[in-house]
């Protein structure tokens, strides 16, 4: 098999909810159902443990788990690697007096990533506007023991970041609707993307992008932000955070893109510095389908060049 067609096929990722059991007890579990180390595309019997992520197991594409009591009790979680990426980027510390908010977040996967990064610890606000899909994140956040997540059914955009309750807001995740022209696994689109229009219209892209960043906008009131989409479109991608950082709200909270050794530095691709007006694009993470085996996404991370200022401060 040619290295062109082994990146083209997409493993069967699992992500281990740490909230219940350990990483190196998965390992365990799955060795004893008589799964061996190995490379998945080459057996159905092997896994392995992922190299960024390090909570992610690969298992064989055909790998089903929806009979497998560990993912039925919630101790596993399907979800594609490049997916794990904005929780890991954003990586808000397991403390007490952590403040965290995901601003877009049915059906949740990030969520409860970031809920067992934080350890259960300190607070997590999870928004989401559209009440069908609020249920499904409370039930997601259910099974999962997201016990220090409040799910708002509300829209972020209405959310007052003056009012006390969000002033020690630290950490934010920004997914939020894109076209999902990333896509490409249809398990992952029905769990995690809400759209399933992946025609690329220009203006149905521009009406995207100008959501997009309006969102982006309103996180920089508060701090530390990760903007992530399952779009390979630039026009979702770097043109929205080059506006970004050309907006008012970054000259006023001194926002910039953080550089590359804060932004998973080991991982090759990298955002298109062609399509950026400005910043520096080796801070960006792209994955593309058929060539990185995940979905096609990206990742930015906003910070503060002085942490703690705030704009209304
Ligand atoms: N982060 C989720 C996950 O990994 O499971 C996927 C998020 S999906 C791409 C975007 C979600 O944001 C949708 O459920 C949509 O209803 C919600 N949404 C869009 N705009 C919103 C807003 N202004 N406030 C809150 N939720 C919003």
């Amino acid at each position: 098999q040619g290295a062109d067609a082994r990146a083209s096929k997409i493993p069967r990722y699992v992500r281990v909810n740490t909230k219940f059991w350990a990483t190196s007890e998965a390992l365990t579990y799955f060795t004893e159902k008589g799964f061996s180390n190995g490379d998945p595309l080459d057996s159905s019997t092997a896994f392995a443990q992922d190299k960024h992520i390090p909570d992610l197991l690969l298992f064989s594409p055909q790998t089903s788990f929806q009979d497998d009591p560990a993912y039925i009790s919630g101790k596993l979680i399907l979800q594609d690697k490049a997916s794990c990426f904005p929780a890991f980027v954003l990586s808000p510390p397991a403390h007490e007096k952590t403040v965290a908010i995901d601003a877009t977040a049915a059906p949740g996967n990030k969520t409860s990533h970031l809920s067992a990064l934080m350890k259960g610890k300190g607070k997590l606000y999870a928004f989401e506007r559209d009440r069908k899909r609020f249920g499904t994140l409370k039930m997601m956040l259910q099974k999962a023991a997201c016990d220090n997540v409040e799910p708002v059914n509300a829209d972020f955009l209405t959310i007052d970041p003056s009012d006390p309750k969000y002033a020690s807001v630290t950490h934010i995740l920004l997914d939020p609707s894109c076209s999902g022209s990333g896509i490409v696994n249809r398990l992952d689109h029905l769990l995690s993307a809400e759209n399933d229009d992946e025609d690329g219209d220009e203006d149905r892209l521009l009406k995207l992008a100008a959501f997009q960043l309006k969102m982006i906008k309103h996180a920089m009131q508060l701090q530390k932000i990760v903007y992530s989409t399952c779009s390979i479109h630039a026009i979702e991608n770097e043109h929205v955070v080059s506006a970004a950082l050309e907006s008012e709200e970054a000259t006023a909270g001194g926002f910039v893109l953080a550089p590359r050794q804060k932004v998973l530095p080991k991982w090759e691709r990298r955002g298109y510095q062609k399509d950026m007006k400005t910043g520096d694009a080796e801070g960006l993470v792209r994955c593309l389908p058929g060539e990185d085996a995940t979905n096609g996404f990206f990742v930015s991370c906003f910070v503060r060049k002085s942490p703690g200022r705030k704009r209304n401060a």
